[in-house]
C-alpha cells in the first residue's frame, strides 16, 4: 500500500467498490462481531477494575512519552550492555538501507519475517525486492495476504477479509495444495509451506510490541510460534522498533501487555511471550549469535513534539478501535489507502505520512465516539479526527502537518456557511424541517434519478423526517432551553 498522494476520488472509488462487495462485508461483520463479543465477555468475567487498568494504561503511556528522551537513551546503553546492536533510522529509506546493508553483509538473499506493521509502514518488502532480495512472511495472515500481493486489511489481523473458503482456494492456486476449507487442514498447509523455509535461514525479521529501557530487553507477544521461529531460528535477528515502544520497566510494560491482549482477540494471555535480553551466550546452544534493533522516528518525534497530537503516540496497536468502527467494519482497512486504517490509522497516518497525502480518509469516520470509548489507553481518537479535520480544512494550526494546500472547496465553504445560517436561526431552522417534513417524502420517490443523491441511497435507506420526530425534537429543544 503507497503512502503517496491519494484523490479523493481515488478513495470514492475504492469505497465504492468494497461497499458492493457483499462477500467481503459479510467475512468483515462475522469477524468483526467475534472479537468484540470475545472482548466484550472476556473484560466481563475475567476483569473487576477494567476501567481503573485503563486509567492505569494511558499513565504509563503518558509518563513513558514525557520522558521518552531519556528512556531511549537508558535503553540504548542497557541494550548495548547485553549485546544487542542498536541502529537510529530517522525515517523509511534509513531503515531499509540498515536492513539491506545487513542482508549484503552476511550474503543472504532470503529473510524470514514475524509479524511488523512497522515494517508495513516503511515498505521493507518492496524495497528488498527491488535490491533482489525475498522477504518471506511467516504469520499466516501476513502469509495469505502476500500470496496474492495485497498489502494487510488490519492491524492485528492481516487477512480477515478472506474467509476459509477463499483461503483454500488461494492456497491451491499459490502453493499447488489440495484444496481444503477446514482450518486445521489449513494451517497444516501452511506450515508444512513454512517449515521447510525455516530449515535453513540466516536471517529473521519481527517488529516489537514493547521495548524496556531498564532491562534494554524487547518483549514481543504472538499466537503463532513463528515469530519465535524468526527470532531465534536464525544466525541474525532483526527487530524494526517504532521509538513510541519505549516504556521504563517490566511492570509498564505487563500493564500494557494486560490491556492490550483481550482488546485484541479476546484471549487472557497470547500463546507465546519472548523476550529477549540478549543474543546467544557462549554457552548457549541456540538462539541469534547477534540481534540487531532498529529504532525506528519516521515522524514520530514530530508528532511527540506537539502538545495535542502527542497522544496518538500511546497507540499500543490492538485493534480493537478498528473492530469497533461502524465505518471499518462495512469497508475494510484497504479503503483507506495508508499501512494504518481504521480510527487509529486516520490519526497517525496523517502525521506520518503527510495530511496532503490522506486526507480523504479523515471523512471515514462518523465522530460515534466508540473508538475513544474502547480504546484501552484512552487515547480521545474521535476528538483528534475531529481535530485533524480543522487542519485539513484550513482552519487549525499548520506547524504539524506541513502541508501547502486548503483543502476546502468553494461548494463545502457555501454548504457550510448556508448550514450556519439556518442552523442558528431557530425561526429558520423550524421552517427548513417543516419544509423537509412536507417535501422530504419526494427525495424517496425521486432521489433514484437526482445525481447526488443517487449515489447516496445506494448503500442508505432514506430518512423520513416524520411529525413524530419533529415533535420529539421541539421536546428536546425545550429541554436543552428550560
Ligand atoms: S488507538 Fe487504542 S484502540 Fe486503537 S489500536 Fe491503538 S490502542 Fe488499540
Amino acid at each position: 500500500m503507497s503512502n503517496n498522494f491519494h484523490s479523493s476520488s481515488e478513495y470514492n472509488n475504492i469505497i465504492h467498490n468494497k461497499l458492493n462487495d457483499k462477500q467481503l462485508r459479510k467475512n468483515l461483520k462475522s469477524v468483526m462481531d467475534t472479537l468484540k463479543k470475545n472482548r466484550k465477555n472476556t473484560i466481563a468475567s475475567r476483569y473487576t477494575n477494567w476501567e481503573e487498568l485503563r486509567e492505569l494504561g494511558r499513565k504509563v503511556k503518558q509518563n513513558s512519552l514525557s520522558n521518552l528522551a531519556n528512556l531511549l537513551d537508558k535503553f540504548e546503553q542497557n541494550a548495548i550492555k547485553n549485546g544487542f546492536k542498536i541502529h537510529w533510522a530517522r525515517n523509511s529509506k534509513e531503515a531499509n538501507e540498515v536492513i539491506l546493508s545487513l542482508m549484503q553483509k552476511n550474503a543472504s538473499n532470503v529473510i524470514l519475517k514475524g509479524k511488523s506493521m512497522a515494517s508495513e509502514e516503511i515498505h521493507l518488502n518492496a524495497y528488498l525486492k527491488e535490491n533482489n532480495i525475498n522477504a518471506i512472511e511467516t504469520d499466516l495472515g501476513e502469509l495469505i495476504i502476500q500470496l496474492i500481493d495485497e498489502p494487510p486489511v488490519h492491524i492485528v489481523a492481516p487477512a480477515i477479509h478472506k474467509n476459509r473458503y477463499e483461503i483454500g482456494e488461494i492456497f491451491k492456486d499459490k502453493l499447488k495444495a489440495p484444496l481444503e476449507n477446514e482450518p486445521e487442514k489449513l494451517n497444516g498447509i501452511a506450515r508444512e509451506h513454512l517449515r521447510k523455509k525455516f530449515k535453513d535461514f540466516k536471517i529473521g525479521l519481527s517488529g516489537v510490541n514493547f521495548a524496556i529501557a531498564n532491562e534494554g530487553a524487547i518483549w514481543l507477544i504472538e499466537n503463532e510460534g513463528n515469530g519465535r521461529m524468526s527470532t531465534t531460528a536464525c544466525d541474525i535477528h532483526i527487530a524494526i522498533c517504532g521509538i513510541e515502544k519505549i516504556v521504563e520497566s517490566f511492570e509498564d510494560a505487563s500493564i500494557l501487555d494486560l490491556l492490550l491482549v483481550p482488546s485484541a482477540t479476546g484471549a487472557n494471555i497470547t500463546c507465546y511471550n519472548n523476550i529477549i535480553s540478549h543474543p546467544r551466550q557462549k554457552d548457549e546452544l541456540d538462539g541469534p549469535k547477534e540481534v540487531h534493533i532498529i529504532l525506528l522516528d519516521n515522524n514520530r518525534s514530530k508528532i511527540l513534539a506537539d502538545s495535542h497530537y502527542y497522544r496518538s503516540l500511546s497507540c499500543i496497536r490492538c485493534g480493537t478501535c478498528l473492530n469497533h468502527c461502524p465505518v471499518y467494519d462495512k469497508i475494510g482497512g484497504h479503503a483507506y489507502l495508508s499501512t494504518y486504517p481504521g480510527p487509529i490509522g486516520e490519526v497517525i497516518s496523517p502525521q506520518i505520512f503527510g495530511l496532503d497525502n490522506c486526507s480523504p480518509m479523515l471523512n471515514l469516520c462518523s465522530l460515534c465516539e466508540r473508538c475513544s470509548e474502547v480504546c484501552p489507553v484512552k487515547i480521545p481518537l474521535a476528538s483528534l479526527i475531529r481535530d485533524l479535520r480543522s487542519e485539513k480544512a484550513g482552519e487549525g494550526r499548520k506547524d504539524i502537518m506541513g502541508y501547502n494546500e486548503v483543502y476546502r472547496s468553494k461548494i463545502e465553504k457555501t454548504s457550510f456557511a448556508i448550514f450556519t445560517n439556518l442552523a442558528t436561526s431557530g425561526f429558520k431552522w423550524r421552517l427548513l424541517l417543516a419544509q423537509i417534513r412536507i417535501f422530504g417524502g419526494l427525495g424517496k420517490i425521486f432521489g433514484g434519478i437526482i445525481p447526488g443523491l443517487k449515489n447516496w441511497l445506494a448503500y442508505r435507506s432514506y430518512p423520513i423526517l416524520n411529525s413524530n420526530l419533529h415533535s420529539k425534537i421541539k421536546k428536546m429543544e425545550g429541554v436543552i432551553y428550560e
